[in-house]
C-alpha cells in the first residue's frame, strides 16, 4: 500500500527469491551502506525502513525482507499482501535462482495487483566468471511480464541505489 501526505510516499516493500541469493545484502547496503561476507540466514522475515527524496517527493520505504527457504513459502502473502513493491532477487551465478525468481512473478501476477511495481535484480555480477544466466536472459524475461530489470552487486554496491531510487521514481509517478 502506497498512502501519500503531501509530497510525502509510505510505501511497503517486499524481497522474494531463493536462499541465497543475496536479498539481506542488498536491504543492508542500501539501509546501511555496509556488506558482510557471511550474512546469516534471515528466519522467517526482517523489517527495515529507509527513506529516500526525490526532487518531486519523499518516499519512506517499509521493507520486508523475506527468508526464501521453502519451508517459509507459505508466510510470503503476508509480506507481499498490501505491497506497493516488490523485488524479485536471483543470483547470475545460480540457474535454479532464476528459475524460481520466476516462480515468484508468477505468483505475484497471479494475486493480481496490477499497480504493483516490480522488479527483477539480478545480484552479485561481481562474479562475471561464475556466471550462468547472460544480461539479455534476465532483461528478456523482465520485459516479456512487465518488470523493471536491473543488474546488481550487494558487494560491491553497483546499482543498488540506482535500483531503489528506480522504484521511488515509479511509485512518485504512480501517485
Ligand atoms: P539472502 O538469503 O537472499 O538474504 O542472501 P544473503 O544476503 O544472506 O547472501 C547470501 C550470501 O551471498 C552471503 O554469503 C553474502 O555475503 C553473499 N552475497 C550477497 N550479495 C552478494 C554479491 O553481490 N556478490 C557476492 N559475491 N556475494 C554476495
Ligand atoms: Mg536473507
Amino acid at each position: 500500500m502506497a498512502t501519500r501526505r503531501s509530497n510525502s510516499i509510505q510505501a511497503k516493500l517486499v524481497l522474494l527469491g531463493d536462499m541465497g541469493t543475496g536479498k539481506t545484502s542488498i536491504v543492508l547496503r542500501f539501509v546501511k551502506g555496509q556488506y558482510f561476507d557471511c550474512q546469516e540466514s534471515t528466519i522467517g522475515a526482517a523489517f527495515f525502513s529507509q527513506v529516500l527524496s526525490l526532487n518531486e517527493a519523499t518516499v519512506k520505504f517499509d521493507i520486508w525482507d523475506t527468508a526464501g527457504q521453502e519451508r517459509y513459502h507459505s508466510l510470503a502473502p503476508m509480506y507481499y499482501r498490501g505491497a506497493a513493491a516488490a523485488i524479485v532477487v536471483y543470483d547470475i551465478s545460480s540457474t535454479d535462482s532464476f528459475i524460481k525468481a520466476q516462480r515468484w512473478v508468477r505468483e505475484l501476477q497471479r494475486q493480481g495487483n496490477p499497480y504493483l511495481i516490480m522488479a527483477l535484480v539480478a545480484n552479485k555480477v561481481d562474479l562475471e566468471s561464475k556466471r550462468k544466466i547472460e544480461h539479455e536472459e534476465g532483461l528478456q524475461y523482465a520485459q516479456d511480464h512487465g518488470l523493471f530489470f536491473i543488474e546488481t552487486s550487494a558487494k560491491t554496491a553497483e546499482n543498488i541505489n540506482e535500483l531503489f531510487y528506480e522504484i521511488a521514481k515509479r511509485l512518485a509517478k504512480s501517485q
